[in-house]
């Protein structure tokens, strides 16, 4: 029978990687709670509703990327292509903004979009991102963007540079939306069908577009730098004097927009280098809150795509090893190692005896494999005597130890 493989786009994580896993998730703890940030856990499906109005029904994600279906009773679901909108959802549901503000909330979670699969573009993959609301201060997209430059520089990884921008307000936006109709009005026969559609409903997504005709286009378009309100402008020049008051390096591209229609005033994208792809992105995004039915309420976050930091990070450290593998020889030995084995575990020591009554040879070869840290070989004189020889494999030298004794075992071990 033809084996069944993982739908197209989709990893797998495997016995031998996990471990690369877990040590990204436990900087990605350690950068968001030396700030302040909690974390939250959301539904994988939320009702489409969410997604359409809280990300933007003119975005390529709501208008070709999600996965949407109609459960049982006929409701319209969407599997989660990011989590800004379901963290705003949560926060709103239980009642997270009447309390203390700043609320500051991050997640890890998996999402899905039904993007063209290539390197660093998957259907189902992982993002860390973090969120703040209730702040109006610059300093609130100052740290933001620190907090992600510290969760890349956590992981050790260089190669990655940030761009930023300011998109203005609804207020400044309407204006330069409407310079931007003009502009690609006149080279509207050159634009991709998709782009002539957001010509109408959303200009500014054009300056997103993929194709390499509209992103030659767009280079001659109007800047938003040059349409920006007061505020929005002096808002801007504040973030940028935060960053530039610790060192943070910046390129500043006026034609960065980014993929959602949530954002205002300040976003950014942290590239890398080699690749050119985004591995962390995100910005200011004031009227969501309102627009999930929530107070006026100003917000910022980002979102870090990890499978894309994996080729970047140069150490994931090591997963832990047997503390000690205990062979045996014969039915009463095997018996004596399993109770050692688990009495060591109760203890916290990471042990593995035989399960396959394989031969001794055999089973050392095992240890070996496994790169056990101490072995012992369980036979009937050791039984007898009720005394083995412990082997520190890397040193090679063995200790008789008493096989009653756990306590004194384990301190050995533990050391
Ligand atoms: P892109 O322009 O590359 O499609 P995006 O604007 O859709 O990115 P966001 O919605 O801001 O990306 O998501 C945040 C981060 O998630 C991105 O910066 C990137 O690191 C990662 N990401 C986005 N799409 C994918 C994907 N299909 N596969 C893997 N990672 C992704
Ligand atoms: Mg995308």
């Amino acid at each position: 029978m033809a084996l069944i493989k993982a739908p197209r786009g989709t990893n797998d994580v495997l016995p031998s990687d996990s471990y690369k896993w877990r040590y990204v998730e436990a900087v990605a703890d350690k950068t968001a709670l030396s700030a302040g940030y909690k974390e939250v856990r959301f539904p994988t499906f939320e009702e489409t509703e969410l997604f359409a109005r809280g990300v933007g029904d003119t975005t390529d994600i709501v208008q070709k990327e999600m996965y949407t279906f109609d459960d049982k009773g006929g409701r319209s679901m969407t599997l989660r292509p990011e989590g800004t909108a379901s963290a705003v959802r949560l926060s709103l549901e239980n009642g997270l903004l009447g309390g203390a503000l700043p609320l500051k909330l991050y997640y890890k979670i998996n999402v899905f979009r039904y993007d063209k699969p290539q390197a660093g573009r998957y259907r189902e993959f992982n993002q860390f991102g973090m969120e703040l609301y209730g702040a109006q201060s610059p300093f609130a997209d100052a740290e933001l963007i620190e907090m992600a430059q510290m969760f890349l520089k956590n992981l050790g990884i260089n190669g990655v540079y940030l761009k930023i921008n300011s998109i203005g307000c609804p207020v400044c936006r309407a204006r330069y939306q409407e310079a931007l109709k003009e502009f690609f009005a006149s080279r509207e026969t050159e634009l991709c069908e998709t782009c002539k559609g957001r010509l109408q409903r959303n200009p500014m997504r054009i300056l997103d577009c993929k194709s390499p005709v509209c992103q030659k286009i767009a280079e001659d378009a109007p800047k938003i730098t040059d349409f920006l309100c007061d505020e929005c402008e002096t808002h801007y020049a504040a973030v940028k004097n935060a960053l530039t008051a610790i060192g943070t390096k910046f390129e500043e591209d006026p034609g960065l927009v980014r993929g959602l229609d949530y954002y205002t005033k300040t976003v950014f994208e942290l590239i890398d280098e080699k690749t050119g792809l985004a591995v962390a992105a995100g910005g200011r995004y004031d009227g969501l809150i309102e627009e999930l039915g929530g107070k006026h309420t100003p917000a910022v976050g980002f979102a870090s795509g990890i499978e894309r930091l994996f080729p970047l990070i140069p150490d994931f450290g090591t997963d832990p090893v047997a503390d000690i593998y205990i062979a045996s020889m014969g039915d009463n030995a095997a018996q004596k190692a399993f109770t050692i084995a688990d009495g060591l575990r109760k203890n916290g020591i990471n042990v593995e005896t035989d399960l396959m009554a394989r031969s001794v040879k055999a089973q050392m070869k095992y240890a070996d494999k496994i790169g056990a840290r101490y072995t012992m070989v369980l036979g009937d004189s050791e039984l007898e005597t009720g005394s083995a020889d412990l082997r520190n494999m890397a040193l090679g030298e063995a200790s008789k130890i008493d096989i009653s004794d756990i306590e004194a075992l384990t301190t050995i071990l533990r050391s």
